[in-house]
């Protein structure tokens, strides 16, 4: 038996991609797993191939639909900020509706998530809480502004956040990969060769060279690293800022 054995955790986004990933490796450890997003139905069929995974569905830009799901959720123990958006644009072109949407769900999102646990996380004997930062949370990346922007935020939310709780059993760090083979990357795939006229692999090529090690970082490695910062034995760790990025930053 995992010494996380029936411990609880909130995933947000946990229906696809690294969510997904992260639910998985958490329920090999016995963790009981609250996958939430806004599609309901693909979120039940994810939480139909894992043990101990339950679905709920959240809109994180929503305060309504946040109180909500985390009263449906529980006492939690581990809440995993991941639900994110990005798009890529001129910053010319970018409107102020689409900054606001990208803030929306990458940063506020997260902080109303992080306001409705850490009432009682404060006072626990174990919590934690991990953020799906971004490369893009450490360095610049051109047509990309609002996103970096919105991960910058999410790592100095993290580094504060876990200066402010220090005194606790709280740990806050946040998980920064690069480019992981997931939708999103798909997606970014799709806008490169509307854009430029590349072929996939053209495409795919250009995102891969980002990685040292010239490859896509798979999501089970992204949840490795999730399971170790949840490990009691990782409660030193804390304001962390890891990259899972074949050796980019
Ligand atoms: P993904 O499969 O597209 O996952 C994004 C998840 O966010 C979806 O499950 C989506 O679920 C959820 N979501 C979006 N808007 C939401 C909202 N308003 N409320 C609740 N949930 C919402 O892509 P992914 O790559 O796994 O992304 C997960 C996280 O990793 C994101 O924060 C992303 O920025 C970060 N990340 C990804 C990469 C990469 O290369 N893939 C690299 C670095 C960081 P619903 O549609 O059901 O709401």
């Amino acid at each position: 038996m995992s010494k996380l054995t029936g411990k609880r955790a909130v995933i947000t986004g946990g229906g696809t991609g690294i969510g997904l990933a992260c639910a998985s490796r958490l329920d090999v450890e016995g963790i009981e797993t609250l996958l939430m997003g806004r599609d309901l139905e693909r979120l039940e069929a994810a939480a139909g191939t894992l043990e101990r995974a339950r679905a709920i569905r959240c809109d994180v830009t929503d305060d309504a639909s946040v109180e909500a799901a985390f009263k449906a959720s529980g006492p939690i123990d581990i809440l995993i900020n991941n639900a994110g958006i990005a798009a890529a644009c001129a910053f010319t072109k970018t409107s102020m509706d689409d900054w606001r949407q990208i803030q929306a769900v990458n940063v506020e999102g997260l902080v109303r998530c992080t306001q409705a646990v850490l009432g009682s996380m404060i006072r626990a004997d174990y919590a934690r809480i991990i953020n799906i930062a971004s490369i893009a949370g450490l360095r610049g990346g051109a047509y990309v502004a609002p996103y970096v922007a919105s991960k910058h935020a999410v790592v100095g939310l993290t580094k504060s956040l876990s200066l402010e709780y220090a005194q606790t059993n709280l740990t806050v760090n946040a998980v920064c990969p690069g480019f992981v083979e997931t939708q999103i990357v798909e997606d970014a795939i799709a806008n490169i060769m509307a854009k430029t006229g590349r072929t996939r692999d053209q495409a795919l090529a250009e995102l891969a060279k980002e990685n040292p090690q010239g490859r896509l970082i798979q999501p089970v490695e992204v949840a490795e690293a999730v399971a170790w910062l949840c490990s009691p034995h990782s409660g030193s760790v804390s304001g962390q800022a890891i990259t899972i990025s074949g050796g980019a930053i």
